[in-house]
């Protein structure tokens, strides 16, 4: 339970990915960490994007190799110490003869190869799309192209098992918590807070604050009292359609515009291709956005170009946008503006510190929040050294080699599940799928699921162990099968988790 005004060495503003591996790492260094987060965690950007962990091919194009660098070493970081929801994925680049060059496109892979320590990722090769299965789905005019390795991630679930780790190193995590003012006096931060469960405010301390807030960021900043940070975030809105699979393989593609920028097209959740995304300067509240007409348009044209079956908005069974919280780097164009991140440390002399975050990726949070550690070490000469990147995140005890190989266990464990839940259990849950179904011994105790292979064992799960609290953050956040539910599934599914929340 929190005291009222307990004091904490860091208080970090927002769940998304960077809150939530800041919280974790400085957890596992000894800090105390309190994180709140207005809705449910990664309810902002960190569940939005195109959901790959990659260097980044096209950065190259603008000199960024610090990043695409420490991407490229981050992929099988990632891979490593988290095998069950990040997996690699094959990209197809087709080769389009108006734009880019081959020798150049030939160049960046031969860097994307080679900068970033490649072990266990499979390299680039070129390919004959004539007499290629990765060829049929595309139109006739592209008959080479490469193929190149990056990662899948299952982003918003990268944002609860970082939690998680941290919470259970002792930081205090606490969801639909929104902060309203903090101020500084002298060494400390006073912070006010609304629990938007019980309605109810209280108050905290902390030496260090981190406004992780994303796309929030300029509009906390005005609640945070003797704030001098000027710089500003540039709201880049990024959407995806989702449509039935165009193809059945496991490869993604990569298409090339005319307008230079790029689309991908990648296997989801078995049935269906995302396409994405798009890049456009926002200035509205990014807790309320969606896709346009025209991206929609964009996007069903841009895929158009280079898949045989024409793709029209009758064709998009669903959406998501997000906005990217860039730092603002003066470029003019949204595509050119830099996917780095930057922090800015806000402190007068003797003050407590303000530290804001610009910018970055899914795939380099990691590195983000040890470099955030680094700039606030000076205020903590007892916290111990860097950590994360020999440490498994919760499920992930097993070598990425082996995944099909830990599935088969699972299945022997409880051989009557369907063979497709249990691939999805163990892809979304890891080795944890043994305690979310440590009282299950038969079908009959699976209890009825509330649509497709969603059963009670698991939502309890994710209410008792991932701060689920309702039937859209189990839908789309931890798991998607928001794809496959009818309204009144959910509404089943809803009035069972607020019958259980009531009961506890
Ligand atoms: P967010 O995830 O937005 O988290 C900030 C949180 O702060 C929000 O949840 C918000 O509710 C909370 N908050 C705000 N104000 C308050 C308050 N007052 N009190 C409490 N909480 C508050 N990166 C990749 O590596 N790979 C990709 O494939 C990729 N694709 C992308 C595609 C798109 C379309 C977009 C938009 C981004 C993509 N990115 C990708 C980038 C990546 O998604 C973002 O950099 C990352 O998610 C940003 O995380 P964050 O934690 O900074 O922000």
């Amino acid at each position: 339970m929190i005291m009222e005004s307990t004091l904490y060495d860091i208080a970090i503003i927002g769940g998304g990915i960077n809150g939530c591996g800041i919280a974790r790492d400085a957890a596992g260094r000894g800090l105390s960490v309190f994180l709140c987060e207005q809705n449910d965690l990664a309810s902002g950007t960190s569940s939005a994007s195109t959901k790959l962990i990659h260097g980044g091919l096209r950065y190259l194009e603008y000199y960024q190799f610090r990043l695409v660098r420490e991407a490229l070493r981050e992929r099988e970081i990632l891979l490593r110490t988290a095998p069950h929801i990040v997996w690699p994925l094959r990209f197809i680049l087709p080769h389009h003869r108006g734009l880019r060059p081959a020798w150049l496109i030939r160049l960046g892979l031969f860097l994307y190869d080679h900068i970033g320590g490649r072990k266990i990722l499979q390299g680039t090769s070129r390919i004959d799309l004539r007499h290629d299965e990765r060829g049929k789905p595309l139109k006739k005019q592209f008959n080479i192209g490469f193929a190149y390795s990056d990662c899948r991630v299952m982003d918003s679930r990268l944002v609860v098992l970082n939690c998680m780790d941290g919470a259970a190193k002792g930081a205090e995590i606490r969801t639909r918590t929104k902060l309203l003012t903090a101020t500084r006096t002298g060494q400390i931060w006073h912070l006010r807070l609304l629990d938007k469960v019980h309605d109810t405010e209280f108050q905290i301390r902390a030496k260090v604050l981190i406004n992780a807030s994303g796309p929030w960021l300029n509009e906390l900043l005005t609640h945070i009292s003797h704030s001098a940070t000027k710089e500003q975030v540039r709201m880049v809105k990024g959407s995806h359609i989702i449509v039935d699979a165009l193809f059945t393989h496991d490869h993604g593609y990569i298409f090339q515009n005319e307008d230079s920028r790029i689309i991908f097209a990648i296997p989801f959740e078995n049935r269906f291709t995302l396409i994405g995304t798009t890049d456009l300067d926002f200035d509205g509240d990014p807790g309320r956005v969606s896709i346009s007409a025209e991206e929609t348009d964009y996007l069903c044209d841009a895929a158009s170009e280079y898949f045989i079956k024409k793709i029209t908005k009758d064709d998009v069974l669903a959406s998501f946008s997000g906005i990217r919280p860039l730092f603002d780097d003066g470029r003019s164009e949204a595509k050119a503006a830099t996917r780095d991140y930057v922090l800015k440390l806000d402190r007068g002399t003797g003050e407590a510190p303000l530290l804001s975050l610009y910018g970055g990726k899914i795939t380099t949070y990691r590195k983000l929040a040890e470099s955030v550690l680094e700039k606030i070490s000076a205020f903590f000469p007892e916290m111990g050294p860097k950590w994360t990147e020999q440490h498994q995140l919760p499920g992930g005890g097993f070598s990425p080699d082996n995944f099909m190989g830990e599935v088969q266990k699972f299945r022997e464990h409880m051989p009557f599940l369907p063979p497709e839940s249990a691939t999805r259990l163990f892809r979304t849950y890891g080795s944890r799928v043994y305690q979310m179904t440590s009282s299950i011994k038969s079908v009959e105790q699976m209890a009825k699921p509330f649509g497709h292979d969603l059963h009670p064992f698991e939502v309890d799960y994710l209410i008792d162990n991932e701060w689920a609290r309702c039937a859209e953050d189990i839908l789309w956040r931890r798991t998607k099968l928001g794809l496959f539910f009818s309204p009144d599934q959910e509404k089943d599914l809803e009035n069972y988790i607020r019958q259980k929340q009531g009961a506890t």
